[in-house]
């Protein structure tokens, strides 16, 4: 078990508007992936309800137990949180979130910053060449005023 270091911010990588299960989930990541873990500690849906997909406690560091397999290489050291969308219709890369996701997120990373005063907060693509979430997440948390500690790795 290792201190939590960063907020990984995910998208499911779905069309706008296409609800996700946590079911959905588990099929894609355990079944077909054959992950151990799903890859997502929470889920924000399209009405921006948060739904939580593994049990995690409000310490500072990263239990076995608690782990996501969001970003390889990161896991023992990170918390991952999805919204539900991130591609338009084709499957090309877009930001969908509503906004009541964008609230629900917003809420999330303040939270987490309160609880984890050094923890950073980052986007998947920060972390490996993926388009995921689909945002900048920096520039988002900029235009919130975040403090710049928390931004980036
Ligand atoms: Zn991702």
């Amino acid at each position: 078990m290792s201190t939590l270091k960063y907020l990984v911010i995910h998208c499911t990588d779905t069309p706008e508007g296409r609800e996700v299960t946590k079911a959905d989930i588990e099929r894609w990541h355990i079944k077909e992936r054959g992950w151990s873990r799903v890859g997502y500690s929470d889920m924000i849906h399209i009405d921006g309800c948060l739904e939580n997909l593994i049990a995690f406690n409000q310490d500072n560091t990263v239990d076995n137990w608690e782990i996501s397999n969001g970003a390889k290489g990161f896991n023992g050291v990170a918390r991952h949180v999805v919204y539900v969308g991130g591609c338009d219709k084709n499957f090309n890369p877009k930001d969908t979130r509503t906004p009541e996701q964008i609230n629900a997120l917003e809420v999330y990373v303040r939270y987490m910053i309160l609880r984890h005063p050094d923890i950073k907060v980052v986007g998947h693509n920060e972390l490996s060449s993926k388009a995921c979430p689909s945002f900048n997440v920096g520039d988002w948390l900029r235009s919130l005023c975040i403090p710049c500690k928390h931004i980036g790795r």
